[in-house]
């Protein structure tokens, strides 16, 4: 709920269907101006563990959990209804929260985040909660059945660069299986995710099952991932801290999914139509300033194309106009940071000292706001630390390739493995390099196009589990196996192992 303090909007959390508030605030910085455009509560360990209580006791009532799962669908629609009738405010939030530009926050941040959050509704409809499975004759007569029952209290950590399409990754599925959530917002981004508490308080989600919270990393995220009433944590955001979560998830062996980092590999086929490529390519790096997970940061161009490629690419590249987020003519936003945009220079320095060319870096306006130009380097190789460490900024690694099976060994020589892509105009060919990647996602003359009916995830050290498509729901649920003896008399041959026969 958002109340006006000091002339900006203030955001307080939300928990056990009320409204809380702290003294300590955090101060959102709007990335493109710097300015102090609202002020949120900051939680601390007290907020998680009543968030917590609250997800624990809502989950013990069992009236979201008994549900019939049309029923819940149906909250969770009305959820959407008012998102989209909120869909400017929501556009507008996301701008300022975290600078991605309007076009955008409404084809991505937000409008992916409102239809995939209709995706789990419908699939709380179709989802086989209780499947009979074959009668079983031996060693006794009997019929089983396979349920997917709520895991419990599950608890979310999402970062700050898609802070409600990735809540709704999590919520979306906990919700629709009958779980009660906690989710922890990044502290720099906590406006759009609250607004969907809104929503969802104002659809009639029973209080306690979706609960909201502000606060540090280390010690509000912290808390979560050890809390032992905590029966799942899904976590987005770097590997590091995913390791550690996994870590501390261990403590009461909690189930755990994993969304990390990428190095996205970007081959190019020696068929295909360069200037759809070319567009392909900077598509897939520049996606909101390149602060995406699956962006394609590595591009393998064929040797026969180089050259030819490279420069119709920064020919494009000098097009993109970086400026005001807010604008409809804006097609590239700030860096979310100050922290964020020094680390992503770091690498832009490091490139040419490890060998790499810098052959293309854009204008970027003057004054304030946290700007880093499109940068594309030439001359990398795949041991160079710019090629194997996530920048998470509009930097590319351009790198060359012989024959095909080198460019997939290059592709696969990489600790990340979450989306790759391929261009070609020839599909079978297309397909067999896209079978050979080791890689969670892999868009065939195509990126970014992250779609709620297919899985999400990472290979290798991108992550544990995936997020979305049918299975996602097997991620919030627990298989139980229910036995029914249907000959009513205890089978001998079986009791016997154990017991001596009965007497009379
Ligand atoms: P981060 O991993 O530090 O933060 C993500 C979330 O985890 C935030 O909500 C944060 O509060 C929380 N968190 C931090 N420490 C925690 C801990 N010890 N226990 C529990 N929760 C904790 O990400 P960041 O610092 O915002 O960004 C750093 C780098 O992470 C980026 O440069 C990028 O490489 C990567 N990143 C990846 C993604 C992604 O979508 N995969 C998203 C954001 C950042």
């Amino acid at each position: 709920m958002t109340d006006v303090v000091a002339e900006v909007p203030h955001f307080r959390m939300y928990i056990d269907g009320d409204w809380v508030d702290t003294e300590e605030r955090y101060e959102l910085i709007n990335p493109a101006n710097e300015n102090l455009w609202a002020t949120s509560a900051r939680g601390s360990v007290e907020h998680a563990d009543a968030a917590v209580a609250a997800a624990a006791a809502a989950h013990k009532r069992g009236d979201w959990r008994n549900m019939p799962p049309e029923e819940r669908a149906a909250v969770m629609s009305r959820m959407v209804e008012i998102l989209n009738e909120r869909m400017d405010d929501l556009v507008d939030l996301h701008v300022a929260e975290n600078g991605v530009t309007v076009r955008q926050a409404m084809a991505f941040h937000v409008g992916y985040s409102i239809s995939h959050l209709q995706y789990f509704a419908d699939l709380a409809r179709t989802y086989a909660f209780e499947v009979p499975g074959p009668l079983l004759g031996y060693p006794t007569m009997a019929a089983g059945v396979t349920r997917r029952e709520p895991i419990g209290v599950v608890a979310g950590i999402v970062p700050w660069n898609f802070p409600m399409l990735l809540a709704v990754w999590k919520l979306g599925p906990a919700l629709a299986a009958g779980n009660c959530i906690v989710i922890k917002a990044d502290e720099k981004t906590p406006a759009t995710l609250l607004e969907v508490a809104r929503a969802a308080h104002e659809a009639g989600l029973p209080p306690g099952v979706l609960n909201v919270i502000t606060g540090e990393g280390e010690e509000v995220g912290r808390r979560l991932s050890v809390h032992p009433d905590v029966r799942k944590i899904a976590f987005t955001g770097s590997t590091a801290v995913g390791r550690l979560i996994a870590q501390q998830a261990s403590e009461n062996i909690k189930k755990v999914t994993l969304e990390l980092g990428g190095k996205g590999p970007n081959i190019v086929l020696p068929d295909a139509d360069i200037d759809v490529a070319v567009d392909g390519a900077l598509f897939a790096f520049c996606l909101y300033q390149g602060q995406a997970c699956e962006s394609g940061t590595r591009l393998l161009l064929p040797d026969s194309l180089h050259d030819e490629f490279v420069a119709k690419m920064i020919a494009r590249a000098k097009q993109i106009k970086v400026g005001d987020p807010t604008s409809f003519d804006t097609d590239m936003g700030p860096i979310i940071s100050a922290e964020q945009k020094s680390r992503i220079e770091s690498y832009i320095e490091l490139g040419p000292k490890e060998g790499a060319t810098v052959a293309f870096q854009g204008e970027v306006p003057d004054g304030p706001g946290h700007w880093v130009p499109v940068t594309i380097l030439t001359d990398v190789t795949n041991d160079m630390r710019v090629a194997q460490e996530e920048i998470f900024g509009p930097v590319l690694c351009v790198l060359r390739y012989r024959d095909v099976q080198e460019a997939i060994d290059i592709a696969n020589d990489s600790d990340y493995g979450l989306s790759a892509g391929v261009w070609s105009e020839d599909l079978d060919a297309a397909m067999d390099v896209a079978r050979q990647i080791d890689s969670g996602t892999v868009w065939i003359n195509d990126w970014h196009m992250v779609n709620a009916l297919y899985p999400f995830g990472g290979f290798k050290q991108s992550g544990i589990g995936r997020e979305l498509g049918p299975h996602a729901l097997d991620e919030y649920t627990e298989a139980k196996f229910v036995h029914v003896d249907m000959s009513r008399t205890l089978d001998r041959r079986v009791y016997d192992l154990v017991l001596p026969a009965q007497e009379g």
